[in-house]
């Protein structure tokens, strides 16, 4: 008999969590405003709102907090950092910023001016913000297989390259400031992108002199899928995979959060002197001094250890192995969900699963608290209130695609803690047909507004 998987650590410590009555989340989610941000976590049981600096760290990890360099300038602990970071990704320049959209806001302040054009794969919230807040334009180049639940595409994060070619043959080359590859591609269902493609990408920029940076939050994930998925890989390690990929890229931005297995944190990191000399009087601004940037020095301690581990396969497989464990359960179960399953979450097809609740009334936002009252779980709204309104017409931007995200924190949940939220799910699922109203909007940030948005319940 094949072994089934198992997690590649046991547990040293634990975290209570608590369970709450129906009456309870009715009064606290009402309280919210209906919007998940705006709860209190211990109002929360199972919580799978994001895999953004939610994971737990290694022994390993919290020992190198302790020996952490708190100079202000010059610490030991920023130099191993760079020098895990050149050995994983082979770039020469590297900053430390205090989280991934700190990467963004310091390397767009070099790049990106207004009336730029930047294309990609789904660009993630806070990179379309960074983008459009500098008045220039995100656009979406994503293979068409991605906005089809059911497609079994295996590399469902990759860019439509004639949609690509059509962006840089029709925009003036000084207008198109980088190419971003998100990997993976969070916004389409945590999916990866094949080698293959970041390949014809770079080909693609290279014929139009554009550069292509790599948004990095969940690369090792990407480069498992690479290895599971991509003929010629079976035989390579993750770390050269991950070099592979990065050779191809003129920069990259990172969410320390996701695959940098800690806390809090973040980088740019890439190859070009005069990107680094321009972007270190941003960094020093906005982030901290150029040894640091915004990071204590037990932060980078164990930012290094995590991007040592994350590369580990043994990792990797006891990771997505359990979000594809899960997934496939739900599957099972007849849930519509984004297919195949990706790396950090399952994404539930809101328009599908709620076919009565209007797409003005915000589908996906209704499941996600749908599914909060029955069991106290919180997910997120992939949909209409993230996809935010267009910045020149001021409506309602409405995707393709509606999603409620059941993001999996790394290494802090098991099976059984999963094993809850699916049957939550299904017995949403069994009353869905008696779910017919969604909500409308209150009061909303001019951008970004999902974080901080407040709702009330439509009523029939
Ligand atoms: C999380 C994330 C970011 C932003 O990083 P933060 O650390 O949350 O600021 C950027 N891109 C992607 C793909 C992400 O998942």
């Amino acid at each position: 008999m094949e072994l089934p998987f198992a997690e590649n650590y046991k547990i040293k410590m634990i975290e209570p969590i608590w369970r709450s009555t129906r009456e309870q989340r009715e009064t606290w989610i009402q309280e919210a405003k209906y919007n998940l941000f705006r709860l209190k976590s211990e109002q929360v049981y199972i919580d799978l709102l994001t895999d953004s600096g939610t994971g737990a760290m290694s022994d390993r990890q919290w020992a190198a907090l302790m020996t952490g360099d708190e100079s202000y300038a010059g610490s030991s602990s920023f130099i191993r950092l760079k020098e895990t970071v050149q050995s994983i990704f082979g770039f020469e320049y590297f900053l430390p910023t205090h989280q991934g959209r700190a990467a963004e806001n310091v390397l767009f302040s070099v790049l990106i001016k207004s009336g730029d054009t930047v294309p990609g794969n789904s660009h993630f919230d806070t990179t379309k913000g960074h983008i459009e807040f500098r008045k220039a334009k995100a656009v979406d180049c994503t293979i068409d297989e991605a906005f089809d639940p059911d497609n079994l595409h295996p590399f469902k994060g990759n860019v439509d390259l004639n949609k690509l070619e059509q962006v840089l043959a029709t925009t003036p080359g000084d207008q198109v400031p980088a190419i971003i590859m998100t990997l993976t591609c969070n916004t389409a269902g945590g999916q990866p992108v094949s080698m293959q493609n970041l390949r014809e990408v770079r080909a693609l920029a290279d014929r139009f002199g554009v550069p292509v940076i790599f948004d990095s939050a969940r690369f090792a994930e990407n480069a498992w899928f690479i290895r599971q998925r991509e003929p010629g890989y079976q035989g390579k390690t993750i770390r050269e995979i991950v070099a592979e990929m990065y050779s191809l890229a003129d920069g990259m931005t990172m969410s320390s959060k996701k695959d940098g297995l800690v806390n809090i944190g973040g980088f740019l990191a890439m190859r070009h002197k005069d990107w680094y000399d321009r972007a270190s009087i941003f960094n020093i601004m906005y982030e901290g001094f150029l040894t640091y940037g915004g990071m204590a020095g037990r932060d980078m301690n164990a930012l290094a250890v995590g991007l040592e581990e994350v590369v580990e396969e043994e990792y990797l497989r006891a990771r997505i192995s359990q979000v594809g464990y899960w997934g496939n359960k739900l599957i099972a179960a007849g849930i519509p969900v984004q297919k195949p399953i990706g790396g950090h979450a399952v994404f539930v097809d809101a328009k599908r699963f709620l076919p009565l609740v209007p797409k003005e009334e915000f589908v996906a936002q209704a499941l996600a608290v749908e599914l909060y009252l029955e069991a106290g779980v919180r997910g997120v709204e992939v949909g209409t209130l993230l996809a935010d309104r267009d910045p020149e017409t001021r409506q309602n931007r409405f995707p393709k695609l509606e999603f409620l995200r059941l993001a999996i924190p790394r290494r802090c949940y098991t099976n059984n803690h999963l094993d809850v939220v699916a049957a939550a799910l299904q017995n949403v699922y069994e009353r869905r047909m008696h779910i017919r109203k969604g909500f409308r909007i209150l009061n909303e940030a001019p951008v970004m507004r999902h974080f901080t948005i407040e709702l009330e319940k439509v009523e029939l």
